[in-house]
C-alpha cells in the first residue's frame, strides 16, 4: 500500500490542459497551489486520485474532447471511493451547472477567477462527495507565478490583463473570461522583478488583447439573446462617463509597460501576446524597434482578408488598416517575425472573400499561420448567422490556404540558412538523440547537437538546415550573455 508523509494529503492530481498560453499559465498556477497545499502531481491519469481538465471553449473540437474524456471517466470514478473529477477554465464559465447535468459524476466546476479555492474544493469533494460549481468572475484576481515552482526555470508567462471587450461575433471569450480588466502595472513589475531574481531570463506578457492594456473601457454592448447571455463580470464603473474602468490601481499604456518590463535587470527577452490590429499603436512599434530586450516578433491575428467578412466578424478594422499596421512594423524592424490567425468558411464567405484572404497572405507572407475552419459557438451572434459555408467547401479552402501559408513559412526558414541565431536553451530534444533545442529571439525552435547544456544557457548557433518549421545548426559560441 502506498504511504503518505505528514506533509502530503496522499492525493495525487493529474492536470490536463487544453487551449492557449493563458491556460498553460493558469495550470501552472493551480499546480503550484496544489503543491503548496500538500497534494502531489501525477504524471499520468492512471496514477491519479484526482483528475482535473483545464478546458478551452474557443472551438467545438476542444469542447468535444473534454466531454468525451469526461464520459470515459464514469467507471474510473466508481471504482474507488474519494476519487474526484473537476473541470476548470473556459468551459467552467460557459457551461457552469450544465456540465454537471451532462456528466453527473463530475465533482467540481471551477472558473479561472476562483482557482485559489481549488485545493479546498477537492478536499471537500473527496471527503463528502458533494459537488460544487464556482464560476463567478473576480476582476481583482490575477494568477501569479511562484518563483520556487516554475515549470521552466528560465522563462515564465505573466498575465497582465484578462477578459476582452472586443466582442468579435464568432468569439466566446468575452463570455468565458468576462470584461477586460488590466492588472496594476506595479503588480506586474513586482512579479517580473521577483522572477528575474529567481533566474528567469525571458517573460511573455499575456492577455487577450495586450494592446488595449490600461486603456479606458467601452460600455457593455447588449446584442446577445443567446444562451450565454450578457457577460457578467463586475466591472468598476466611472460615475461621470458611465464607462467601465479597466483597472484597479495604476496602469500605464502598454508600450510604457513593455519598456519598463524590458528594463528589469536580468530580463533579457520580453515577448507579448495577443495583439489586436485595431489597438496596435505607433508607440508600441517604436518600443519594439528600440528596446534591445523586446523581441521583434508579433502575433497579429487578421482572421480574414475580406472587408465584407471582417465587418460581419465585428473585427472593427479593414484590410487597408491591417496592411498599414504591417507596413509600419516592417519598416521599423527588418527582421520582424510575424504570425497570424485565420478563419475560413465564416458564414457568408464567398469565393471572392476567400480570394481576398489568399491575396492578403501573398502580400504579408507570414512566418507562420494558425488556420481554422469556422466553429459556431453557442450564444455568439455568428452561430445564428445564415449562409453557412458547406463543410466540403471549408475543407477545400483550408487546404488551399494552408498550402500557400506553408510555402511562405518554408521560404521564411530558408532565409535563415547561414545566419547565426542566439538561442535560449530549453533542454534535450526529444526527437533528436544527442541534441538540444531552444528558442531564437524570433521564437523559432532551433535544434543543435551537444552535451551538458542546461535550460537557460545561451548559445549562438549557425543555421544549416530546416525541417518543417524548425531550424537545425551547430553551436559557434557557448556561455553567451543576454
Ligand atoms: S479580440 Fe475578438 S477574437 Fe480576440 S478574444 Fe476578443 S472577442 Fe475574441
Amino acid at each position: 500500500m502506498e504511504t503518505s508523509s505528514p506533509q502530503t494529503t496522499g492525493q495525487k492530481v493529474f492536470l490536463e490542459t487544453f487551449g492557449c498560453q493563458s491556460n498553460a499559465l493558469e495550470s501552472g498556477h493551480v499546480a503550484s497551489l496544489l503543491l503548496k497545499d500538500h497534494f502531489s502531481l501525477a504524471p499520468r491519469a492512471e496514477e491519479a486520485d484526482v483528475i482535473l481538465f483545464n478546458t478551452c471553449s474557443i472551438r467545438q473540437h476542444a469542447e468535444d474532447k473534454v466531454f468525451s474524456r469526461l464520459g470515459q471517466l464514469a467507471d474510473w470514478k466508481r471504482d474507488k471511493e474519494g476519487r474526484v473529477i473537476g473541470v476548470l477554465g473556459c468551459m467552467a464559465t460557459s457551461y457552469k451547472d450544465q456540465l454537471m447535468e451532462r456528466a453527473p459524476h463530475l465533482d467540481m466546476v471551477v472558473g479561472p477567477d476562483q482557482y485559489l479555492k481549488v485545493p479546498e474544493v477537492i478536499r471537500q469533494a473527496s471527503r463528502t462527495g458533494q459537488s460544487q460549481v464556482l464560476a463567478d468572475f473576480d476582476p481583482v484576481y490575477f494568477p501569479e507565478n511562484d518563483p520556487n515552482r516554475l515549470s521552466q526555470p528560465h522563462k515564465a508567462f505573466i498575465e497582465i490583463m484578462k477578459g476582452c471587450d472586443k466582442f468579435c461575433t464568432f468569439c466566446v471569450v468575452p463570455f468565458t473570461r468576462g470584461r477586460e480588466v488590466s492588472r496594476p502595472a506595479e503588480s506586474v513589475l513586482e512579479e517580473v522583478n521577483r522572477l528575474a531574481q529567481a533566474g528567469v531570463k525571458e517573460v511573455m506578457l499575456l492577455g487577450q488583447n495586450v494592446n488595449s492594456y490600461g486603456l479606458p473601457s467601452f460600455p457593455v454592448r447588449k446584442f446577445n439573446n443567446g444562451q450565454l447571455g450578457e457577460p457578467s463580470s463586475p466591472i468598476p464603473m466611472d460615475k461621470e462617463t458611465g464607462l467601465g474602468l479597466k483597472s484597479r490601481g495604476g496602469t500605464l499604456p502598454f508600450p510604457q509597460l513593455l519598456r519598463e518590463v524590458g528594463q528589469v535587470p536580468g530580463i533579457g527577452r520580453v515577448r507579448f501576446m495577443t495583439s489586436h490590429p485595431l489597438d496596435l499603436s505607433d508607440e508600441l512599434v517604436e518600443v519594439m524597434a528600440e528596446m534591445p530586450t523586446v523581441c521583434q516578433s508579433i502575433h497579429l491575428p487578421v482572421q480574414c482578408g475580406s472587408d465584407r467578412v471582417l465587418k460581419r466578424m465585428g473585427r472593427k478594422y479593414d484590410v487597408a488598416h491591417y496592411l498599414g499596421r504591417v507596413r509600419k512594423l516592417r519598416s521599423a524592424m527588418r527582421d520582424l517575425f510575424i504570425t497570424t490567425d485565420l478563419i475560413v468558411g465564416f458564414p457568408g464567405e464567398a469565393e471572392e472573400d476567400f480570394q481576398g484572404t489568399l491575396d492578403l497572405l501573398e502580400e504579408v507572407r507570414y512566418d507562420a499561420v494558425y488556420s481554422f475552419k469556422f466553429s459556431p459557438r453557442l450564444g455568439t451572434p455568428a452561430a445564428r448567422m445564415l449562409n453557412r459555408v458547406p463543410e466540403e467547401v471549408q475543407d477545400q479552402r483550408l487546404a488551399r490556404l494552408n498550402e500557400k501559408a506553408w510555402n511562405h513559412a518554408s521560404e521564411s526558414c530558408q532565409a535563415r540558412l547561414g545566419l547565426v541565431e542566439e538561442v535560449l536553451v530549453d533542454g534535450p530534444a526529444d526527437k533528436t538523440p544527442g541534441a538540444f533545442y531552444g528558442k531564437s529571439r524570433q521564437n523559432r525552435t532551433v535544434v543543435f547537437p551537444g552535451t551538458g547544456y542546461r535550460a537557460g544557457d545561451l548559445v549562438k548557433v549557425k543555421v544549416e538546415s530546416h525541417k518543417v518549421a524548425n531550424l537545425y545548426g551547430t553551436v559557434l559560441k557557448t556561455n553567451c550573455e543576454l
